[in-house]
């Protein structure tokens, strides 16, 4: 065998023995919540469409109508040609949702944290993650070649340590963290984080990926509660709720025009096509201009978690922790045969012993499913 073809079977033997090789599913999604797999029709609990809106008619009308105006594709980086009159409306809305004076659409989420880190922190600088941010954070910051520490998961007091220890040797100090931890559902502390932060002359940069359209009346997890939190940098993706794809980041005039100029991700990559733009902004007005339909996911959520006696849902994403492999791969087979797509994670998108199920809950999801799913989890997978 060829040295490469070599390499690639060693590793992928290896991953299989320890229970790590992964496989891609062909995977048919016709509506907000059913999907055809192996000629199997499962009801998902694994989407992250939290609002079936890559399937709404509106949404998919406007990706039609803006394939015939503009074509398939947008031609060139954005820098370039490739700039269609539709990126500008959605930034207006974007930034008016998140309440800052700007914003900038990016090819991805992936693409935005790997872009916006490196544009603002450099060799001397400091970035401070939360253990489990997302991996393109980690991705991000390691290509700022900044120095990068990790404080414990939601431990601000841990962070206050680091920067107290640390903030000094750098010219300029970055904290990030995702809003909605995208494996565990659970919120990061905005208020204490944005305190801190302005106590050591640091940037605070939040990752919402799996906050708009579901947490805080549809604008995310800077508005949950009482008070908004102004976090300066407010990231996010338009592949989760919003149904279609592309990042974005909201933040000053100032700040936005720098990532026009220094993002590489911006500038070295080809504008997203118009259909995909188009979709998102008919898919944001469908979120703010219904409400009550952006808080079902957290609302089933929480029935799912009542009944399966967890502990309450803070966002649509819940996680039930199996701890090895092979017992998370054993219960996503154990519910798919009773009809339900739950897709077992697995390290090192989560850390070593805590593989699990991650559900997450939409708005179409019908209730009695729900029950019925909860019951399982709590009278035969936890009960295990
Ligand atoms: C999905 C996700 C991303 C990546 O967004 P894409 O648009 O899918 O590239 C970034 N951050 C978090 C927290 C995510 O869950």
């Amino acid at each position: 065998m060829h040295t490469l073809d070599r390499f690639a079977q060693d590793k992928l033997d290896e991953l299989a023995r320890r229970n790590l090789r992964r496989s891609l599913a062909a995977t048919i999604r016709e509506d907000g919540i059913w999907v055809e797999r192996n000629g199997r029709r499962l009801l998902s609990f694994s989407c992250n469409d939290y609002l079936n809106l890559s399937q709404h008619p509106r949404v998919k009308q406007a990706a039609k109508e803006a394939i015939d105006r503009y074509g398939a594709g947008s031609g060139a980086s954005r820098l370039v040609t490739g700039n269609h009159p539709l990126y500008a409306a959605l930034e207006a809305r974007l930034a008016k949702i998140k309440d800052t004076e700007d914003a900038v659409v990016f090819g991805s989420g992936y693409l935005a944290n790997t872009g916006i880190i490196p544009a603002l922190i450099g060799r001397d600088g400091l970035v401070l993650l939360d253990e489990l941010s997302h991996a393109c954070i980690h991705a991000g910051a390691r290509l700022s070649r900044g120095r990068v520490l990790t404080f414990r998961h939601n431990d601000v007091a841990h962070a206050r340590a680091l920067l107290a220890a640390h903030r000094a040797e750098h010219d300029r100090a970055l904290i990030v963290t995702d809003g909605v931890f995208s494996m565990d559902g659970d919120l990061a502390p905005l208020q204490a984080l944005y305190d801190l932060a302005n106590e050591h002359d640091a940037w605070l940069m939040s990752d919402d990926a799996h906050g708009l359209g579901v947490v805080g009346g549809g604008r995310g997890s800077a508005f949950v509660g009482d008070a908004h939190v102004p976090v300066p940098l407010q990231m996010g993706t338009l592949s989760k709720a919003v149904g279609a794809y592309g990042g974005y980041l909201c933040a000053s005039r100032r700040v936005i025009e720098l990532m026009r100029n220094r993002a590489r991700t911006l500038i070295y990559s080809t504008g997203l096509p118009p259909s995909v733009v188009a979709a998102a902004i008919a898919a944001i007005d469908l979120i703010e201009n219904d409400p009550d339909y952006a808080s079902l996911p957290l609302r089933k959520a929480r029935a799912f978690t009542r009944l399966a006696g967890l502990p309450e849902a803070q966002s649509p994403i819940v996680p039930v922790v199996l701890g090895e492999e092979d017992s998370a791969l054993a219960a996503s087979r154990r519910l798919e045969a009773e009809g339900f797509l739950a897709v077992a994670i697995r390290p090192p998108t989560v850390p070593a012993g805590t593989a699990r199920l991650r559900l997450t809950f939409t708005a179409q999801h019908p209730d009695e499913a729900v029950a019925r799913l909860a019951r399982l989890v709590r009278d035969d997978i936890l009960a295990h």
